[in-house]
């Protein structure tokens, strides 16, 4: 394969077993100049399995601005530069955003290359809607932000997928059940790739009594998928209720329920119904 010239690829690498690389990615890595990586430790493991010698220069979440001016230096000479991070597909919850921006901004190919990718290998196995879905990320480390964030998503209607971390998992599952329900369709997908590869779905209370269930099912890196809000025939999503309680702790139920309708283009006598129901 002939490389070009003055070029970054972005070479995603395995996410847990080494075998998950492709062809190109090797003979990239092979032959580019120098390997820009997360972790050159880490890297270093995956090039010498595959006997890569390459040149590796660190790039992560704190070096990452103050490199590109030598990277770009680099692209002039003609030089040809890989990206990698730990695992998995670069810029993806992982660093090089900068990176690509600032080499993209100074005229160069950037050039990504496919391959593993935790969340879409997760959702590709989990039995879930993926016709549409968002790319979550990772939530909010304190539980309040996390609170806020998937209040938000109540009445997200595509499927959400979240990174989250093994330490965490409990509380945001205890979140998620809170703020969308227990009835609201969870899947985690855990230690993809890996010999112990798990990947279990229940409505959110189930999946809390799951987790408490053996700490083994708290374990490894993880991936959670939320099935997306279903809404009503009569176009109450929870945003809708949420408006609906507020004017109608300012105003007349009639008239709280015809501004909302008004503004969320759901039905008046519905909203009215379920203001009473609601003791509103
Ligand atoms: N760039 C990576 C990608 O393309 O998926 C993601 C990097 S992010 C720092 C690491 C997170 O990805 C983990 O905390 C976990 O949520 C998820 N992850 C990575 N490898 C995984 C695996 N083998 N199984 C499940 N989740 C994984």
């Amino acid at each position: 394969m002939e490389l070009s010239s003055a070029t970054l690829y972005i070479v995603p690498t395995p996410i847990g077993n080494l075998a998950d690389i492709t062809l190109r990615a090797l003979t990239i890595l092979e032959q580019v100049d120098l390997i820009c990586a997360e972790d050159t430790r880490h890297t270093g493991k995956l090039l010498s399995h595959h006997n890569i010698t390459t040149r590796m220069l660190s790039v992560h979440d704190h070096n990452e601005r103050a490199r590109i001016q030598t990277l770009v230096a680099k692209l002039e000479e003609g030089q040809s530069l890989a990206l990698v991070s730990d695992a998995g597909t670069p810029l993806i919850s992982d660093p090089g955003y900068h990176l690509v921006n600032g080499i993209r901004d100074a005229g160069f190919a950037v050039v990504p290359l496919p391959g593993p990718c935790a969340a879409i290998t997760a959702l590709s196995g989990a039995g879930v809607a993926t016709d549409r879905f968002c790319f979550e990320g990772f939530l909010n480390a304190k539980s309040a932000g996390r609170q806020a964030q998937l209040s938000a998503l109540k009445s997200e209607s595509r499927t959400m997928v979240f990174y989250e971390s093994p330490r965490r998992i409990l509380s945001t599952v205890t979140d998620m059940a809170q703020a969308f329900g227990d009835d609201r369709h969870i899947v985690i997908a855990r230690e993809v790739t890996k010999t112990f590869e798990t990947i279990y779905g229940a409505p959110a209370g189930e999946l809390l009594e799951w987790l408490n269930s053996d700490e083994n099912n708290r374990r490894g890196e993880m991936v959670v998928m939320v099935s997306g809000y279903k809404s009503d025939d009569e176009g109450i999503v929870p945003e809708v209720i949420d408006a609906l309680k507020l004017l109608a702790s300012e105003l007349p139920l009639k008239k709280a329920a015809a501004l909302v309708a008004k503004l969320y283009g759901a039905k008046k006598n519905a909203l009215y119904k379920l203001g009473l129901e609601l003791d509103l």
